[in-house]
């Protein structure tokens, strides 16, 4: 390892700040083994050997957006859509509340079927279960986050994706920063614990964009940030990108465990998409939070973001314990 590389670590351990310029050492470093190491102690420090588990429920795959990575984009007429309707969303909550998750995630597209009142219904119902509720449904007004929030919604998931603007609005047609940075705000503002996090390994995307990312969920600061390596789609537009993402992903999420240690960091399912072992090499480098997949087996293989992702063949109850399994034979607890 490089004396200067030595040395930042030595100081994001102790200061948990760094400028752009040492971010960008520790995300060009050839030899990150020391890194993920540094992540892990600070992560012991900090949060203790508990993994949060959060019930993943993805309830419907339209969307209007366009996203130019996405599966799911509504130009995309390969994919065969689906909805559940409210009342099996709150069975598949009271499903998973039973397999023991503390916190159910509804995950969507951008579907404007759902309306203010029919996700009120859904969240309150859900918040009468006594069990955290995360909502990741995409950029809304401040009067529809505040009618969610006052249903009894406490986190909310947007992801920036990337703060480059130029990059932005590119791969985001007819969708803008500055908007999805204000919803951000307006989530925080409205008292929400606030996930965002970005994607690693976009085509033409720097690692200079990415340090800044990386700074810009510090300024928030956000509660909870993910990275989710690109993963090309055959049925997108998008150049395919060279690269291994899920180091850079590891780098970037241990980097975010260096500079805010108390927050949760995901080990995502897209990082053990590309690696069979990716969830257990993201939780030992500084993550401390997975998300199981808690949607029933028939909808899974529609909900394709991106392509190879696991457990689309499992049950939500499988899963539940399969993971238990994981994170138990590398001697952490559920909590
Ligand atoms: S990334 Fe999200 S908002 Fe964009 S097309 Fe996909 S599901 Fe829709």
């Amino acid at each position: 390892m490089e004396k200067d590389e030595i040395l930042l670590l030595e100081k994001a351990e102790k200061t948990h700040n760094l400028s752009e310029e040492e971010i960008l050492v520790l995300l060009k470093m050839q030899d990150a083994s020391p890194l993920f190491k540094c992540a892990d102690n600070v992560r012991k420090l900090y949060i203790g050997g508990g993994v949060h588990l959060r019930a993943l429920i993805e309830f419907s795959n339209y969307c209007k957006r366009n996203c130019l990575y996405c599966g799911l984009r509504c130009e995309n007429k390969k994919v065969q859509r689906y909805r559940i309707e409210p009342e099996s969303i709150i069975e598949l909550a009271k499903k998973a509340k039973s397999y023991g998750y503390k916190t159910i995630v509804l995950q969507s597209g951008e579907d404007a079927y759902y309306s203010v009142e029919k996700l009120a219904f859904i969240i309150s119902e859900i918040k009468k279960l006594d069990i955290a509720l995360t909502l990741s449904i995409g950029e809304k007004t401040y009067e529809e986050y505040k009618a969610y929030k006052e249903a009894g919604a406490d986190r909310y998931l947007i992801r920036i994706e990337t703060t480059d603007e130029k990059l932005y609005s590119k791969f985001n047609p007819q969708m803008s920063l500055k908007n999805r940075m204000l919803c951000i705000e307006n989530i925080k503002r409205l008292g929400y614990e606030v996930g965002s996090g970005i994607i690693a390994g976009l085509p033409r995307q720097t690692l200079e964009s990415i340090a800044k990312d990386i700074l810009y969920l510090k300024s928030i600061p956000v509660d909870m940030a993910g990275i989710g390596p690109f993963i090309y789609h055959p049925d997108t537009p998008i150049e395919k990108s060279e690269g291994n993402f899920f180091e850079l992903s590891l780098k970037i999420m241990a980097v975010l465990r260096l500079l805010m240690p108390s927050i949760n960091i995901p080990a995502t399912t897209a990082m053990e998409s590309l690696n069979p072992n990716g969830r257990i090499l993201a939780l030992q480098s500084g993550a401390n939070v997975v998300m199981p997949n808690a949607t029933e087996t028939v909808y899974r293989k529609f909900y394709e973001i991106y392509p190879g992702k696991i457990c689309l063949g499992d049950s939500p109850k499988h899963c539940r314990f399969c993971i238990e399994g994981k994170i138990t034979s590398i001697e952490r607890t559920i909590i």
